[in-house]
């Protein structure tokens, strides 16, 4: 097993995850199964009950682990499926201490961060980095662990101790310790500053961690100089410092490190398959497109990309697959309600949705907003307008159709209205209603067909079956499905009960799909998502 350590240093945000996975891709495409791990030094168990505000998105696993987005990047870049084990949390290793203790097995031993935890953290990654990732039953040769946070945080400590201890558990031949920094660019002709990365550099070399691969996010490449000047300083040699400059899409990034020399580097030969051919073709395809396709996104986090961030992804793959540039017009869903204070932001609103070729509402919690979805879901129903709803978009859908076609004005979810007079969407039984940590239906399920024919069912292509991931506490009240099919709006999919709305598709519509579970999770490049196919299509005319 060959491990890849990346941390990061100076400031957040620097694409840590993205380097990582690209360093993934360098990997795989050398012909080595590729795992890896993301290391989140907080106490949380998991990213569940974290804001989409301060966190970026909640990625969901088949395993049902709601984990970190960079988990997404991952499964993404190198097309496996990772396990909840594969996001370690210091609330996950502080538990597994803790009970250790509990049951005697540190019996007359004081507990302590070294060497406990860090023994922990260190059993727990060579675990993990051995269990089968990519569907079949080997093992992995290769595992990228990412460290989150910057060096330096009193929290990521004793996982930089776990690491440098981890060199000689596993042999240091058997680690590539990558640190990924910034070189910010000044003054009048641009001069590339080394100073952020000597010092972060410096810091780690004192945790005792050298690292044998710096790699500089800049704006621009590393001058010649620059790179001599980091080599010195840092203690790498000069070929060993790479820069990730500005590129016009993400898809660049393992090209971008394979022409700088980082295959060689590692010691891998990069074009031992066809994969990097592959990601040329899909970075120069996505530059190329100009045509444009404009999708609303009516959300709540709209000033936050991140928060959406594996919707954003799915609607990308979707749009290369119909050959076009996708623009996003995010529209803030409480600005579309009637009763939005701010004429201003009402009508630009309004008129950006009505001037988008397709309408999607992605999934959400609480009652913000809500209103403005369901007005979004009515409008893409009565004027023919192209509509995903993801989750709380089905469910929004479903509350404007009992309104407004069956005429049960006070239909709501009771997420937002405890007494409805007509609970359209409803708490399900089995959900704890004191502990939100995990407690949601999650994970992979499956969605059985319910008609031989439907735009939805042809998307999917052969099977019986859909299995696809799932994170919710509510659904369609099942008593009322008979007389919304009896008005066309048909549940397509249902789960192995029978009972449980999973997909709704609208007769009489040329594309009006509702999920109930989160097809972003599963959708790859150049294997896009079948529901956003079907949205991307019909907004372009090609449904
Ligand atoms: N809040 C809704 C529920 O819990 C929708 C969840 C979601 O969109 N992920 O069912």
């Amino acid at each position: 097993m060959k491990y890849v350590v990346v941390s990061g240093g100076v400031l957040s945000g620097l694409g840590k995850g993205v380097t990582a996975s690209s360093i993934g891709v360098l990997l795989k495409s050398a012909g080595l199964r590729v795992t890896s791990i993301k290391i989140d030094p907080y106490l949380n168990s998991d990213a569940g009950t974290m804001s989409p505000f301060e966190h970026g998105e909640v990625f969901v696993l088949d395993d049902g682990g709601e984990v970190d987005l960079d988990l997404g990047n991952y499964e993404r870049f190198l097309d496996i499926n990772l396990r909840k084990n594969n996001n370690l949390t210091t609330g996950k290793i502080y538990s597994k201490v803790i009970e250790a203790e509990r049951r005697g097995d540190y019996l007359g031993k004081t507990v302590q961060v070294i060497p406990h935890v860090t023994d922990a953290v260190q059993e727990w990654i060579e675990d993990v980095a051995h269990q089968p990732a990519d569907g079949s039953d080997e093992i992995p040769d290769a595992c990228i662990i990412e460290l989150g946070g910057t060096v330096g945080d009193i929290e990521s400590s004793p996982y930089i101790e776990a690491l440098r201890q981890f060199q000689f558990r596993v042999g240091r031949e058997n680690v590539t310790f990558v640190h990924v920094s910034l070189v910010p660019v000044m003054g009048p002709v641009g001069e590339q500053k080394t100073k952020p990365t000597q010092h972060t550099v410096k810091e780690l070399r004192g945790l005792g961690i050298t690292p044998d691969i710096l790699v500089c996010r800049s704006s621009a490449p590393l001058t010649v100089e620059t790179r001599e000047k980091l080599a010195a300083f840092c203690h790498v040699s000069p070929q060993a410092v790479m820069s990730t400059h500005d590129v016009p899409n993400i898809y660049h990034v393992p090209l971008m490190l394979q022409e700088q020399g980082l295959c060689d580097i590692l010691g891998v030969d990069c074009h031992a398959t066809d994969l990097l051919k592959d990601w040329k073709t899909m970075a120069y395809h996505l530059d190329t497109l100009t045509e444009a396709v404009h999708i609303a996104m009516v959300g709540k986090y709209t000033d936050l990309s991140d928060a959406y961030l594996s919707v954003i992804k799915s609607l990308q793959h979707a749009a290369m697959a119909v050959d076009r540039k996708l623009i996003i017009d995010w529209i803030e869903a409480s600005h579309l309600e009637s009763d939005w204070k701010n004429e201003e932001e009402q009508a630009s609103a309004w008129s950006m949705l009505k001037k988008a070729d397709g309408v999607l509402v992605p999934g959400g919690f609480g009652d913000r907003g809500v209103e403005g979805k369901i007005a979004a879901a009515h409008y893409a129903r009565t004027t023919q307008t192209p509509y995903l709803g993801i989750c709380l978009g089905l469910q929004v859908a479903t509350i404007e159709f009992c309104r407004n076609v069956l005429g049960l004005e006070g239909a709501n979810s009771t997420e937002f209205d405890e007494n409805p007079s007509t609970a359209a969407v409803i708490f399900m039984p089995e959900i704890s209603k004191t502990h939100l940590g995990g407690t949601m239906r999650l994970g992979t399920r499956p969605t059985l067909w319910q008609v031989d024919e439907c735009k939805i069912r042809t998307l999917y292509g052969d099977g019986d079956a859909v299995d696809e991931r799932h994170r919710h506490r509510y659904e369609v009240n099942p008593d009322l499905i008979e007389r919304i099919e009896a008005e066309g709006l048909v549940f397509v999919g249902k789960d192995e009960t029978g009972q449980r709305c999973e997909i709704f598709e609208l007769n009489d519509h040329p594309y009006y799909v509702g999920v109930q579970y989160h097809p972003e999770f599963k959708s790859r490049p150049g294997r896009p998502s079948p529901p956003f196919l079907g949205l991307l299509k019909d907004s372009t005319g090609q449904l």
